[in-house]
């Protein structure tokens, strides 16, 4: 076991739909500690450079676009292995493809409106952490 920070979001669909509390009570129960939260609206151009490894995916413009269109939280979460325990927790990309019990499959609406996003490795999680947060922020 190994303690790690990952960076969760929940995105402007579930933000939208009132899930902001129901997702954070499922971080609680899953046993993460909040390390720092903040609720903030993304610009374009905050958008496209987090997801900068995405640029030449055909979904690009539609997902900076989804994820500008509103409100998200920001969350940097710790845990024994924080990074799969996260993913584990959201479950796959596609709600139609999750495991019963995990937050993509019980509120996701679509591939792309999937209420939550995770790091997917320990680089990707010290990126995105500090995309958003300040040392101080995470002392
Ligand atoms: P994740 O790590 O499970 O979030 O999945 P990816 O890194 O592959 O994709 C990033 C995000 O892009 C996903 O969480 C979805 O919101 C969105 N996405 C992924 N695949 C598709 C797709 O085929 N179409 C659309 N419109 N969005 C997608």
């Amino acid at each position: 076991m190994v303690v790690q920070r990952t960076l969760a979001i929940i995105k402007p669909d579930a933000v939208k739909r009132g899930l902001t509390g129901e997702i954070l009570s499922r971080i609680h129960a899953a046993g993460f500690h909040i390390v720092a939260i903040r609720s903030q609206r993304l610009t374009q151009k905050d958008a496209e450079g987090f997801y900068a490894v995405h640029r030449d995916r055909p979904f690009f413009r539609d997902l900076v676009e989804f994820m500008t269109s509103g409100k998200l939280v920001v969350i940097a979460l710790e845990a024994d292995n924080a990074i799969s325990k996260w993913r584990d927790t959201m479950g796959a990309t596609d709600p139609a493809k999750a495991a019963p019990g995990t937050i993509r499959k019980d509120l996701g609406t679509s591939i792309q409106n999937n209420c939550t996003h995770g790091s997917d490795a320990p680089q990707t999680a010290a990126f995105e952490i500090s995309y958003f947060f300040t040392a101080s922020d995470l002392a």
